[in-house]
């Protein structure tokens, strides 16, 4: 069924309403087309297993319901989210209580990123922290983000535009909404998936283009340390793609300008996805 955005309603006895009990996909469309849609299907089902949420259709059938959902949309480019919830029923935490998966389609148009963003890079705070959902479904993207979101806080409030979280030994996991890469003495290194990450789609890309580019790669832990003194920090997300960092804490990074290994990645990523070099 779809829906104007308007009449579409959830119960309130839903669970992902009540326990933010549901997991979800944040995915985008290049010339209409769902970047990455079997990635994130993939991944989405991943997400339910970990926590138990019973698929509520096979994914060659979600994957029509989402392809659909945007055509009728009619965006030039859409921004779409793909929850399942594990549905309503009575309150309580016992998950039996839950009566029928739920899923929805959110489809909005696509808001063009500031491309100042790209052109200067960004500034990043840190935060310690964890992922709900790490505590007990390691890299499962359930839509329970509180602690990213008063990490994300902080740091608007230092006028800073992501939040990269540290673990308790103080080594950069990931951002709030994106996946960290540091170039240092020329090894693109970005953390591996025990470390605590959702595992991101941009990043798989990254490293896929990273490798066609010849840029010798490293998945391993990133000390704090390690990135401060890298000459090159970006970010990736599906909605963002790769972003330059330029300051951490305040300090300066690199030549304090988007660097040449940055840009190159994603000019090459761009053209993989059918667009020009410059975003
Ligand atoms: N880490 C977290 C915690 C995220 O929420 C996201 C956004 N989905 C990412 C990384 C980046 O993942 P992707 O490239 O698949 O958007």
């Amino acid at each position: 069924m779809i829906l104007q955005p308007e009449e579409a309603k959830v119960s309130v006895y839903d669970r992902g309403f009540l326990y933010g009990d549901s997991v979800f996909e944040t995915i985008r469309t290049y010339a209409g087309e769902p970047f990455a849609l079997d990635e994130h299907l993939a991944r989405l089902e991943r997400s339910a297993g970990r926590v138990a949420i019973p698929l509520p259709l096979p994914r060659a059938d979600f994957a029509l319901e989402i392809r659909r959902a945007i055509r009728a949309a009619r965006n030039p480019e859409s921004y779409v989210r793909a929850m399942i919830t594990r549905g309503s029923g009575p309150m309580g935490l016992d998950t039996g209580l839950a009566e029928k998966a739920l899923r929805v389609v959110l489809v909005e148009p696509l808001q063009a990123l500031p491309a100042t963003m790209y052109r200067d890079g960004v500034a990043v705070t840190t935060f310690k922290t964890r992922r709900a959902a790490d505590e007990v479904a390691q890299g499962a993207k359930v839509s329970n983000y509180l602690t990213s979101m008063m990490a994300l806080k902080e740091a608007r409030a230092a006028g800073a535009h992501e939040a990269l979280i540290l673990d308790g030994s103080g080594d950069v996991l990931e951002g709030t909404t994106s996946n960290v890469f540091a170039l240092t003495q020329g090894v693109l290194v970005t953390p591996p998936e025990e470390a605590g990450i959702l595992v991101g789609i941009t990043r798989a890309h990254v490293l896929e283009v990273a490798g066609e580019l010849g840029i010798p790669v490293r998945v391993e832990r990133l000390p704090l340390e390690t990135l401060r003194s890298a000459t090159e920090v970006f970010i990736t997300s599906t909605l963002r793609e790769i972003v330059p960092v330029v300051r951490v804490d305040g300090q300066e990074i690199g030549a304090r300008v988007p660097g040449r290994t940055t840009r190159a990645i994603h000019a090459a990523f761009r053209q993989k996805v059918g667009l020009g070099a410059e975003p």
